[in-house]
């Protein structure tokens, strides 16, 4: 089938089709599709009042709600680029995205008196509040300095969104994603989890981020289905929906799934539960966290893996073929992967090899970043993941670690995700986060933090021992630092970069 032209093509078919299915529940109230496109045709009209124009950066700042939805697909209608922002991130980071990406204005989801970071960073910038579909909002000033981008006819081109990467690795980078990029792993996500209308998926990954953004929201509302709307994480909320608004899809990351382990222990859900199909995706899934996960929920746990340049997703594991390791299974339908060596070549024989990708999900570069764009992407549509991946010879993938975190210790190289992995396992960790440390010699030295299950005890010695027992020397780290909680971004991944700064000392 040949996918739509445009983003709001997606609500605005199923209103056709099936008007008075539910589109979204908040937990208070739902929409139906008809009123969500009554919604977005509103929104359409008051961003226009507001001199949105076409190739304009539209910021929105808040966390998953209807009204940010309706954004998105207003955003597309008008040819904007939606530039999406966690009310969670700091006054500085939503500052930092707004002037890199020159947005023509911000909207802030929260209304003024909301108790939120969100409505806080609204008020401090002089935003003012304005009736909206759903309540009030608040509208920062125009900036008379944004300068249209080109709109271009095709909705393989005409970018959708402009997405920032978690800074994993260094700054966060400015990802240009199309409609069609959105567009096909909307398609794919469903087909995947083999959604229907009759489906309700729990949306509480930030649809800021494009995981919670294409592949849950998008891929949801592509099949017709009900996404449930959820700011923040907490276990109960899950737990809740689960038992209580009959979820059939979760879709979350491992931190999300650790944190549902240490509130629910051992004992297994004991829910009357609809639930059919649970996915982690977006960073490592331990095997030890996966077989307790599915002991909980007696399903199969779901491995993904993408990033934000790949709209996000490159591979998932198969849904017929149940599997214990931390494979994260075949590239998804349409998309092709390679693994390069050093030299450029294809590598042989399951050998590891960079991973590089190519489909339709790839990004239309990096915004305003030529150079690192050029360096990233191939002729022939390829795109360098700097993950460092193998095969086996069924074809599933397996991370090994990503290029840019490689540690170099005396001449061998130790990839953190290999220490994290074996941290992870072990039954007192919740999770784990491994750094290289700059030594005078020039050497690096491997230093490990680590998050500890409130509810056990472990000392650094303690893990240092076990580790030693399961890892060659060189890979052990040369510090253990154990934190209550490990920096982490609104999605859940850890925030290496603070946590380099802090191994320096
Ligand atoms: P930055 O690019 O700014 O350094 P980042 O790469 O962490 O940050 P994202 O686009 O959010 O930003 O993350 C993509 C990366 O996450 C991938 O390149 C990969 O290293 C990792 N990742 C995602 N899913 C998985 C998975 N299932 N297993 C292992 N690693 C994963
Ligand atoms: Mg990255």
């Amino acid at each position: 089938a040949t996918l739509p032209q445009r983003l709001s093509v997606i609500p605005r078919s199923w209103a056709e089709h099936a008007p008075q299915a539910w589109a979204l529940h908040d937990g208070a109230r739902h929409w139906t599709y008809a009123e969500l496109t009554a919604a977005i045709d509103a929104t359409v009209a008051q961003l226009r009042a507001l001199q949105i124009r076409p190739g304009d950066r539209l910021m929105v700042v808040g966390e998953n709600c209807a009204a940010q939805v309706a954004l998105i697909f207003a955003a597309a209608e008008v040819d904007a680029w939606i530039v999406n922002v966690n009310g969670r991130l700091s006054a500085r980071e939503v500052d930092q995205i707004r002037d890199h990406s020159g947005a023509r204005r911000v909207i802030y989801t929260s209304a003024p008196d909301a108790a939120s970071e969100t409505a806080a960073h609204g008020l401090r910038h002089g935003a003012v509040s304005a009736p909206s579909p759903f309540g009030p909002w608040m509208i920062g000033a125009l900036n008379p300095d944004c300068a249209p981008e080109p709109v271009h006819a095709s909705s393989a081109q005409q970018v959708a969104a402009l997405i920032y990467t978690t800074g994993t690795t260094g700054q966060p980078k400015g990802v240009m994603l199309t409609h069609r990029n959105l567009l096909f792993i909307a398609a794919v996500s469903s087909t995947l989890r083999g959604l229907t209308p009759t489906d309700r998926a729990y949306g509480v990954l930030p649809i800021t981020h494009v995981y919670g953004l294409a592949s849950v929201m998008l891929g949801t509302l592509y099949a017709g289905a009900c996404l449930y709307l959820c700011p923040r994480f907490t276990p109960g909320a899950v737990l809740k929906a689960i038992r209580d608004d009959g979820l059939t899809i979760l879709q979350g990351v491992p931190a999300m799934y650790a944190r549902l382990l240490e509130t629910q222990g051992g004992s297994g859900l004991q829910l009357a539960s609809r639930l059919r199909f649970i996915y982690a995706g977006g960073s490592p899934l331990a095997p030890s966290l996966k077989a307790q996960v599915e002991q909980l929920f007696g399903l199969t746990l779901h491995n993904g893996y993408g990033m934000t340049e790949t709209s996000p997703t490159i591979s998932q594991t198969r849904l017929d073929q149940p599997r214990g390791d931390d494979s994260v299974g075949h590239a998804i339908p349409g998309v092709e992967v390679r693994l390069v060596d050093a030299g450029g070549a294809d590598t042989m024989d399951g050998a590891a090899g960079e991973l590089w990708v190519r489909g339709p999900n790839i990004m239309a570069g990096y915004y305003r970043e030529p150079e690192l764009t050029e360096a990233t992407m191939r002729d022939g549509g390829w795109i360098n993941t700097g993950d460092v991946a193998r095969r086996d010879a069924d074809g599933a993938l397996f991370i090994i670690g990503r290029t840019k975190e490689l540690i170099i210790r005396s001449g061998f190289n130790v990839y953190p995700l290999e220490v994290e992995t074996v941290l992870n396992a072990h039954p007192a960790v919740t999770q784990s986060a491994v750094v290289g440390r700059g030594a005078a010699d020039g050497n690096e030295e491997v230093v490990a933090f680590v998050e500890i299950d409130p509810r056990r005890h472990v000392t650094p010695e303690e893990l240092q021992q076990y580790l030693a027992g399961q890892l060659s020397p060189y890979k052990c780290p040369s510090e253990i630092i154990v934190m209550p909680a490990l920096p982490a971004a609104a999605t859940g991944k850890i925030l290496k970069g603070q946590l380099r700064q802090l191994a320096q000392r």
